[in-house]
């Protein structure tokens, strides 16, 4: 069956090749025909659930899509103020959601003869769109602004994908490369491009049935709304096929520096007005103009959720409690989920007798090498092991 895309805002609907953007401006997803909910126990991670996905069979590390678990966050759960659940989607080949987007967008391209994909990225998407290329026949090319950190360079440059360096407005090159793309050949799988979103509804999917009963709501970092889109389409599927009885609340968590689509929400609008973003700990979701931040309201109003923000203080207490408490590494951007769920339980808008899943996005582990941490106390010398244990243990 030849595979389309519709509008979620007004229902038009294209083939997959025809329009990367709905004529109205809004954002595309894939037109999935759903059956009934049977993973297939034989495939490994989100390939599980291939027979809901516009793919057939994985190719290169795409097979590593997926599969992530979900942790007990019992010792959590006191700062958070309810009852949480970890999904950790630091447990991916480059230590991201991405992954789950990546997968399936690569083998769909690969699938339909595509040679040359891209993305625009200075960070985790373009680690997995790279690396997954890498382990495929496809090339890719890597959209870059000039001044790009070298440590972000590093990351990325390891799978060897083509770059280019891009001077001007980098929120408009999200545009730019849908529409150009296109006429030289190259599939740009930007953050929120449909095949993207079906990878991501995986991740809705595990979460529902890892959990013990349906969650209350799903707390989760929001940037360009991609991610997010694809947790609310996954959630709608799976009520449609009878698996959940209610859907969960999408509470979605924005950084304070870059919030867009929490400030159209407190204002009760409904479309997101683009701001200039500022600096932040959490540069992964420094996103001023997201591409599908409508969609993303929609997500959270449809759900009865909400979409708030945190301070950079509030990002780098999370992301440490996580840690010291949790005993999970996560980036800044991931650690908004445990810092909105604390926000949003003091303020009552989550019940401290509710169950919740935080989502988080990407690891820590890439942030390690410049913290100049250091061990506290004396060093002890290797015949006096016992003497310094038993000095630790009392
Ligand atoms: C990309 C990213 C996000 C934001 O996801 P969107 O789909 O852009 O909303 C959040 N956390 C991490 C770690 C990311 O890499
Ligand atoms: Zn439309």
């Amino acid at each position: 069956m030849a595979i389309t895309t519709t509008c979620y805002s007004c229902g038009s609907t294209f083939s997959l090749e025809e329009r990367k953007r709905c004529e109205c401006g809004e954002p595309l997803w894939v037109d999935t025909y759903l059956e009934t909910f049977q993973p297939n126990e034989s495939q490994q991670g989100l390939w599980r659930y291939a027979d809901l996905l516009p793919v057939d069979s994985p190719v290169g590390i795409s097979v590593g899509g997926g599969g992530t678990p979900l942790l007990p966050g019992e010792n959590l759960s006191e700062y958070a103020g309810c009852n949480v659940y970890v999904k950790d989607e630091a447990e991916h080949p480059t230590g991201s959601f991405k992954d789950r987007g990546t997968a399936v967008a690569v083998t769909s391209a690969v699938e339909r003869g595509v040679e040359w994909i891209g993305t625009v990225s200075t960070g985790n998407m373009a680690m997995s769109t790279a690396a997954h290329s890498a382990s495929t026949a496809l090339e890719c090319v890597v959209l870059v602004p000039s001044d790009i950190p070298s440590e972000r360079v590093a990351y990325i440059s390891q799978y060897a994908p083509n770059f280019l360096q891009i001077a001007g407005d980098y929120g408009q090159l999200y545009y730019d490369s849908l529409s150009v793309g296109p006429e030289v050949g190259v599939e740009f799988i930007n953050g929120d491009s449909p095949m993207r979103i079906e990878g991501y509804k995986t991740s809705a999917f595990e979460i529902c049935e890892q959990f013990p009963g349906t969650p209350d709501a799903i707390v989760m970092p929001v940037s360009s709304g991609g991610h997010a889109s694809g947790i609310w389409k996954g959630l709608v599927e799976l009520d449609q096929m009878g698996v959940i009885d209610s859907v969960p609340r999408l509470h979605l968590v924005q950084t304070a520096a870059a919030n867009p689509i929490a400030a159209a929400f407190q204002a009760g609008s409904d479309s997101v007005d683009k701001i200039e973003g500022g600096e932040t700990v959490a540069y992964s979701i420094g996103n001023g103009d997201p591409p599908s931040g409508n969609r993303a309201l929609v997500a959270a109003s449809e759900t009865g959720g909400s979409v708030t923000s945190v301070t950079d203080r509030e990002i780098l207490e999370a992301r440490d409690r996580l840690a010291d408490h949790g005993g999970v590494c996560a980036e800044p951007a991931s650690a908004t989920s445990l810092a909105g769920t604390r926000k949003l339980t003091a303020a009552g808008e989550i019940g401290s007798d509710e169950s919740v899943a935080l989502i988080v996005t990407g690891t820590g582990f890439k942030e390690m090498g410049e913290s100049g941490a250091a061990i506290e106390g004396d060093v002890v010398e290797l015949p006096d092991l016992k003497r310094g244990l038993a000095g630790l243990v009392d």
